[in-house]
């Protein structure tokens, strides 16, 4: 196997004549894409790299680049593939393994706060006496897997073990030990964005197929593909040697709904009004669910019969949840259910006085290792929606089609299992009581979805206008809460010194991926919630901003005093949107950037990744709509 790398790239490492691809070949893209900010030369960048592994046939290697390039070992609903070891055993391997004091390293830490530099610092001034095996894609990718792998009492010792021997072979002429290091943290700090990595990967695909120059409307539809395929199966081993084996075109009549795969949950657009509801769906049939406030549940039946329960992140939460397992497994065992995907949301449920209780309860419920007969806090699930049913994909049947499997073949078990209250009309004043119901009977309010027609299929992680959410409590505001990634914060004073008196938040630019700030927080905050907030975000203090963080480095009233690594998002509520002086969400549509006025703090959204955060697009949308409306 002779894997060649394209001119572009053949000044960062030498031609490899092997069948092994040295760990310092991805280490080197990793840089540049570290050091770019124009996210198209990143993706041109990444998708070269890409089809260079694909003209060496080298599909298993391309996984686990793939993997490697997003700082994970496997899809997100295989457990225990985590990254992101703790930083006393990260200093203590680069300590033992470079042989210098640990105080010496934490120093060092404290001074450039990113573990990578300094054991890339600590490689460079080691002595090497002779060179030792080069480090390549197929090792690091096991090692890697071990260390997240293994548990125990041992476990310590034997990942401190497998990193120094990745340390030792670390060639200090190359940025490897940067690299390995901030893996191991689970921070990879490229700011690169899996939507970004989809691109790539169309890109390579089409370029690698076609031997003529490439039509941009070629591209844009195989990334539609890609992007599809990857929200029904969420897994990119079974993409691309799925691509590879029958082509990129042809890649959605192989790549099928499987139960046991946690399909990437359909969302709704915010709506503030019934009549703005009224107006999207004029002269459509529509209808109305009660919009419960829980956790979205996805529970999937296997065809060997095994139950799995996925969270609105594709993580599986079948520990969390034996009781509802008990349930379905039930429902199983009653009828000739084979397989399927049932979209729920699970919802605390008061079993004295049958009603549902808030989501508040939901969350002291016990996350791991939960034991059936110790659970206080129960549960039932709502189901709004089937998208697999005995062997069949429904996700391009019509919502009334949908229903109609659902209504057939499941039965209500009060308390455990009901199917989400609806109501199918169009008549203005009906829908004010129905909303008004919702929320006496402990809802957030309204979801409304298109019936029927090919507009009312399920869409796989789309946020689709096709269904729209109604939540009662902030039709005063924007029409809906937002979920901002916290990235720095301000010292307390007063009453809140020693902790952070208040926080700066940012939207997420889908397009760039970057991090754009909205407003600085600092109201709705119990002083409990600003101590855990404290110790949860001290550790990832960071000593400058990321290169993909936006805001005003002109105004000094902009930077906050701490800047953070991008790991928590709060849902906040606002009185409204203004163009702002200071703040950048969608200043690249609109000049100035869009800010929240009067944010206040509601809770941690810790169901959501940073990629999920309300997107700069979502942002402008709010704002538009409000423009619409004054
Ligand atoms: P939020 O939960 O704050 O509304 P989100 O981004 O998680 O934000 P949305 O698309 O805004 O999700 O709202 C849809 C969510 O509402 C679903 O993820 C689900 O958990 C919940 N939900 C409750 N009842 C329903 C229902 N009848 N149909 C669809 N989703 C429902």
């Amino acid at each position: 196997e002779l894997i060649k790398l394209s001119k572009e790239h053949q000044h960062d490492k030498p031609v490899v004549v092997s069948s092994k691809i040295p760990y310092a070949t991805l280490t080197s893209i990793l840089e540049k894409i570290e050091n770019e900010s124009s996210r198209l030369k990143i993706i041109s960048i990444l998708s070269q790299f890409f089809e260079d592994i694909l003209s060496a046939s080298s599909i298993d290697k391309l996984i686990k680049i793939v993997y490697l390039v997003i700082n994970r070992l496997g899809p997100d609903y295989e457990p225990d593939l985590e990254l992101g070891l703790g930083e006393t055993l990260l200093i203590k391997a680069i300590s033992e393994g470079y042989g210098r004091a640990t105080s010496k390293i934490k120093s060092d830490y404290k001074e450039v706060g990113d573990l990578g530099l300094v054991a890339q610092k600590s490689r460079s001034g080691q002595p090497t006496m002779f060179k030792p095996q080069p480090l390549d894609i197929d090792t690091v990718f096991a090692n890697l897997t071990q260390i997240a792998r293994s548990t125990g009492k041992d476990s310590q010792s034997k990942k401190i073990g497998i990193i120094n021997k990745m340390l030792t072979a670390c060639d200090p002429k190359t940025n490897e030990a940067k690299f390995l290091i901030r893996s191991l943290e689970g921070k990879l700090r490229i700011g690169l964005a899996e939507k970004t990595v989809l691109i790539a990967l169309a890109q390579a695909f089409v370029n690698h197929e076609k031997k003529h120059k490439v039509h941009a409307d070629e591209l844009s539809k195989a990334e539609d593909i890609i992007r599809e395929a990857f929200s029904q199966i969420p897994n990119y081993e079974v993409i691309i040697k799925n691509a590879s084996e029958h082509g990129v075109f042809n890649l959605l009549d192989h790549v099928r709904l499987t139960p046991g795969i946690p399909v990437k949950p359909m969302l709704a657009k915010p709506t503030k009004s019934i009549g703005e509801v009224l107006d999207r769906f004029q002269h459509e049939e529509f209808t109305c669910e009660y919009k419960y406030d829980g956790e979205r549940a996805q529970v999937h039946v296997l065809p060997d019969a095994s139950v799995r329960i996925y969270s609105r992140n594709s993580e599986d939460m079948s520990q969390r949840y034996p009781d509802l397992i008990s349930i379905i497994t039930e429902f199983s065992k009653q009828q000739e259910l084979h397989s399927m995907i049932l979209d729920c949301e699970a919802v605390a449920w008061d079993r004295v006085q049958n009603k549902i209780l808030p989501f508040q309860v939901l969350s002291t419920r016990k996350r791991k290792d939960v034991n059936e007969k110790d659970i206080t806090v129960h549960i039932c699930l709502f189901a709004f929606d089937l998208i697999y049913y005995n062997g069949e994909s429904l996700i391009t049947k019509s919502l009334a089609e949908r229903r109609e499997v659902l209504y057939n073949n499941f039965t209500t078990i009060e308390g455990k299992f009901q199917f989400a209250t609806k109501k199918d009309s169009s008549n203005l004043d009906e829908l004010q009581l129905f909303l008004d119901q919702s929320v006496k009977d402990s809802c957030e309010g309204l979801m409304v979805k298109m019936l029927n027609g090919t507009e009312s299929f399920y869409e796989p992680s789309k946020r689709s206008r096709n269904w729209l959410k109604l939540k009662k409590d902030y039709l005063a505001g924007v029409g809906d809460s937002l979920d901002l990634v916290v990235i720095g914060a301000y010292n307390g004073r007063g009453k809140r010194t020693g902790t952070y008196g208040g926080f700066l938040l940012a939207s997420y630019n889908q397009d760039s991926g970057e991090l754009e700030t909205t407003c600085k927080i600092g109201t709705g905050f119990s002083d409990e919630d600003l101590t855990n907030l404290y110790n949860k975000l001290h550790p990832t203090e960071i000593p400058n901003p990321r290169p993909h963080f936006v805001y005003d480095s002109t105004n000094s009233n902009a930077a906050p005093d701490v800047w953070f690594e991008p790991s928590l998002l709060f849902e906040v509520l606002t009185a409204d949107l203004s163009l702002s002086p200071i703040y950048k969400a969608a200043h690249t549509e609109y000049g100035k950037g869009i800010s929240l006025r009067f944010p206040r703090f509601l809770r941690i959204r810790d169901d959501k990744g940073i990629e999920d955060a309300t997107s700069s697009t979502e942002v402008a949308e709010f704002y538009e709509r409000q423009a619409h409306v004054n």
